[in-house]
């Protein structure tokens, strides 16, 4: 599909992961000549990548990214369901244990697609080399920007090729987007050029993950798709497990503030058995295991506020974890880089777009959703470091109050899980008939009281602030 207003040239992309190729998916229709620069070399299939580290982890699509994915790239949840991933819906076909609480299953009519990080990049990939104007040009590394006398504009980049004796080259360029995720040096690069440094905040968490693949009995969920267990304050671990493409099924471990799992199995295994519910564990004591558990640490969150900064170079526009690193525990980051597409797109429609300053104020807007539903989770843990505020709390205690009734009321469940996912915006939890059906009295034995939340048998961990909330 071709939109704008008679757009030409050329964008370069640099990081081909989820936030370049959705850019260069989007750009693909306005620009005549959209290039990928990436210093991985790109596979043609699904393998794991050393620029992805992250990629070996569970990596949950929320429904809100689900639904911007596939209008991006239309008949994509089809093709991954054709690769083998499993699909069903996020509150019939999953057992979720959030808050402290087992969800009610019911209808959420919110997909979701369990598919593994590098089989859904190939497929974005494979979406991506098949564009007409599209390139990948892997094995090369963005090295710098070039920009014009003054600086207003950015004019191309210098790109290094990994092969021996490979001298720099320049790629000129109408657009460069920066997508080269949380080690991006376009703070630095807009510093330099006279811009200043985007202000930053950060939340300091210390998640810690472990992961595991195996092969389960396929009656070990009883039909189900995957078990995601929230953290809480009380009990700061969780986990999620989620059977992907190929009859695998990979299980996360993670903790918070420093409470790691371990990468040794029996130590992997121990961890599991500590969770707040017992179905990981127990999906897995008899299973197959396909590797050994790999690590990854996400000491902070950090936001950089791009559009906080007075000016911009012409030319040059930042997205996804460039932008924005989410804790990961809620599944938020390429949700979010899908839903920044949908805004490229929208962006690059306008006349005389695209302006680098008005796309990154709209960015801004799209993280702050996410951003404070993360921090709002995160803040609760007590050792976990940022600014808090009251609203946090009197929200946090909110949504607990609404995940303990969501354990028996589907509804509740429903409404959680369509702002948790980015598809309602977290003000329908306010709604007066949601608010009305999370402060309903319970009888003591519903595991709510008037005022008070109290356990339940069918969900033994603690009341309290959850993982995975907004
Ligand atoms: C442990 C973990 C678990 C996660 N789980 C989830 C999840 O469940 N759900 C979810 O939605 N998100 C999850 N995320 C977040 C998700 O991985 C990212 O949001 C997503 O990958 C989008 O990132 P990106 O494309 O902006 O950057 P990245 O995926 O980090 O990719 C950056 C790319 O740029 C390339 N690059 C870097 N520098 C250069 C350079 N100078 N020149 C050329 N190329 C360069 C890299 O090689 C890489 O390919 C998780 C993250 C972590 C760490």
């Amino acid at each position: 599909m071709r939109y704008g207003h008679g757009r030409h040239g050329r964008a370069v992309v640099l990081g081909g992961s989820v936030a370049g190729l959705v850019a260069a998916r989007v750009l693909a229709g306005g620009y005549d000549e959209v290039v990928v620069v990436e210093r991985d070399h790109l596979p043609e299939g699904a393998e794991h990548r050393r620029g992805v580290a992250q990629g070996r982890h569970v990596h949950a699509l929320l429904a809100g990214g689900q639904q911007a994915l596939e209008q991006l790239f239309a008949g994509l949840t089809a093709e991954l369901t054709a690769l083998g991933a499993p699909v069903g819906d996020m509150l019939g076909d999953v057992h979720a244990h959030l808050g402290g609480y087992a969800l009610r299953r019911g209808r959420s009519d919110l997909l979701a697609v369990h598919v593994s990080r590098p089989a859904l990049e190939a497929s974005l990939r494979a979406r991506v080399r098949a564009l007409p104007n599209a390139t990948l040009m892997d094995r090369c590394d963005g090295a710098g920007l070039t920009t014009t006398a003054d600086a207003t504009a950015i004019t191309g980049v210098r790109v290094i090729r990994r092969a021996d004796g490979s001298a720099e080259e320049t790629l000129a360029a109408d657009l460069v987007v920066d997508a080269t995720g949380r080690h991006s040096r376009a703070p630095a690069a807009l510093e330099a050029l006279g811009y200043g440094h985007p202000p930053v905040e950060r939340i300091g968490i210390g998640v810690g993950y472990a992961t595991r693949t195996y092969r389960l009995d396929p009656n070990a969920l009883g039909g189900d798709l995957g078990i995601l267990v929230g953290a809480t304050p009380q009990h700061p671990r969780g986990g999620a497990l989620a059977t992907v493409e190929g009859g695998r099924c990979l299980v996360t471990l993670f903790g918070v503030l420093g409470d790691h799992p371990p990468t040794d199995v029996a130590g992997f295994e121990e961890f599991a058995s500590t969770l707040q519910c017992p179905e990981v564990y127990e999906a897995v004591r008899d299973a197959e295991p396909l590797d050994e558990p790999v690590a990854f640490r996400h000491p902070a969150s950090v936001r950089h506020r791009y559009e906080r900064l007075r000016r911009f170079p012409d030319g040059l526009l930042v997205m996804g974890d460039a932008v924005s690193t989410f804790n990961p525990i809620y599944g938020q980051g390429m949700s979010v880089v899908a839903l920044q597409g949908l805004a490229l797109r929208r962006h690059l429609a306008e006349p005389g777009c695209p302006r680098p300053l008005e796309f990154m104020r709209e960015v801004g807007r799209i993280v702050d959703v996410p951003w404070g539903m993360a921090a709002g989770g995160d803040l609760s843990f007590p050792g976990a470091e940022g600014r808090r505020t009251i609203g946090m709390r009197v929200l946090g205690e909110y949504v607990t109050r609404l995940q303990a009734g969501a354990a028996h009321d589907a509804r509740l469940g429903r409404a959680f899980l369509r702002v948790a996912g980015l598809v309602d915006p977290p003000m329908a939890l306010l709604r007066p008939d949601v608010v009305a059906r999370a402060l309903r009295p319970r009888r003591p034995r519903d595991g709510v009281v008037l005022g008070a939340v109290t356990r339940t048998s069918s969900a033994p961990g603690r009341p309290g602030a959850a993982g995975h909330r907004p």
